[in-house]
């Protein structure tokens, strides 16, 4: 059987940043293949970005009619300045019951606990009457062009079906076992500027100040009311991040003026609904072309990703009656946070976040406790017995 934490520390003594990384990328196949799984590994290009190593791993895949996956990545964000790191990043020191180092909570630690869950799972189960899959990729962290999208279509291109996936993204704020994630929202960074007419604060009948049209488009922004929610997400929120304009003097009115803005809204909207409605706010407070306003705007609007769900289904039960096992608690089904792989998977299968804690993700002296990792050891285990059961 393969240890998770000694598979977590080989893991993360690699420091594998996103692209083409060889080293984790053959580890992980190499340990695969030692237990029983059909590796491959895709290497995609182009499409205006760089190469990337995949690892695809299949165990039993002829005998089953469900097949579940777990997918990852094993590239962690750069770990900053060393000399501020406690222990060093890629040392995987244990100190006090913390297992110190790059990609310890995002997210090697979790692959190497899914991979000792499958080592002793197999142990007992030889013949499982379902399939086991990896999707790993080495592209999370940046622009995931050449990752798991393309890899999802691989698959489905070499008729390799998937039924359910467990990807190990940290899902918990405090504690593990509090929290786990079937969806996202969608976020949209807008900056706006306003072009007026510069003049005297005493005959502003012949200026055209933009700071009025901007309090204006503010208010309406703010004030409209984007939905009420629905049974697994927040209602959408527009909250205001910085608003300026030139300052020129107490007795002139400026020429420009703007505001930035970040909207995250849920499922119930497409990221060009947002737009549109953003556009109209402007046009009705600022002016357009045909209106009887003069003002001027520019609109930047940078779209992080639209808001996704998979619908909680057997997989969401299992996840939860599992970790209810292991760790005492029913964890909750959320959607917050940032975004993740899970948005391209969902079209293909239902698709369950569960990882560590996300506390210390992407910073100095990430870590993760030893006695977590063995829980979502136990708790992947404890996936896959229940799956033997449907
Ligand atoms: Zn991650």
């Amino acid at each position: 059987m393969i240890s998770a934490i000694d598979f977590s520390q080989q893991l993360i003594r690699i420091p594998s940043y996103s692209g083409n990384n060889p080293q984790v990328i053959e580890l992980l196949k190499n340990t695969l293949q030692k237990i029983g799984f059909e590796c491959k590994i895709i290497e995609f290009d182009g499409d205006g970005s760089y190469k990337v190593n995949n690892l695809h791993a299949i165990y039993n895949p002829q005998k089953s009619s469900q097949t579940i996956y777990f997918a990852g990545h094993t590239d962690v964000v750069n770990e900053g300045e060393r000399s501020l790191w406690q222990y060093d990043p890629f040392e995987a020191k244990i100190v006090d019951g913390k297992l110190f180092g790059r990609g310890a909570s995002d997210m090697k630690c979790a692959i190497a606990s899914f991979v000792s869950a499958v080592s002793e799972f197999l142990q007992n189960n030889s013949q499982p009457n379902f399939g086991i899959g990896f999707l790993i990729t080495n592209d999370e962290e940046n622009d995931s062009i050449n990752g798991t999208k393309k890899v999802l279509n691989w698959m489905q291109e070499n008729n390799l079906p998937i039924t359910y996936c467990l990807v190990g993204e940290p899902t918990n704020p405090k504690e593990f076992g509090e929290m786990i994630k079937i969806g996202r929202r969608g976020s949209i960074g807008f900056k706006i500027k306003i072009t007026g007419k510069q003049g005297h604060v005493a005959y502003p009948d012949i200026a055209l100040n933009p700071i009025t049209m901007l309090i204006n488009l503010c208010k309406i922004l703010k004030d409209q009311k984007l939905d009420n929610g629905t049974k697994f997400f927040d209602p959408s929120n527009l909250e205001f991040t910085h608003i300026s304009s030139q300052n020129l003097g107490s007795n002139v009115i400026p020429n420009e003026a703007e505001c930035a803005f970040n909207v995250r809204f849920n499922d119930t909207h497409k990221a060009q609904e947002i737009i549109n409605f953003v556009e109209y706010a402007c046009q009705k407070t600022i002016g357009g072309e045909g209106l009887a306003f003069s003002g001027k705007y520019q609109i930047e609007k940078r779209i992080s990703g639209e808001a996704f769900l998979s619908e909680p289904k057997k997989l969401a039960q299992i996840v939860q009656q599992a970790t209810q096992k292991i760790c005492g608690k029913m964890p909750v089904l959320s959607t917050t946070g940032g975004t993740s792989d899970a948005r391209f998977i969902k079209d293909f299968a239902e698709v369950v976040e569960i990882g560590l804690v996300n506390e210390t993700a992407h910073k100095i002296d990430e870590y993760s406790k030893v006695s977590e990792i063995e829980n979502l050891q136990k708790v992947y285990l404890e996936i896959l017995n229940l799956i033997t059961q449907i």
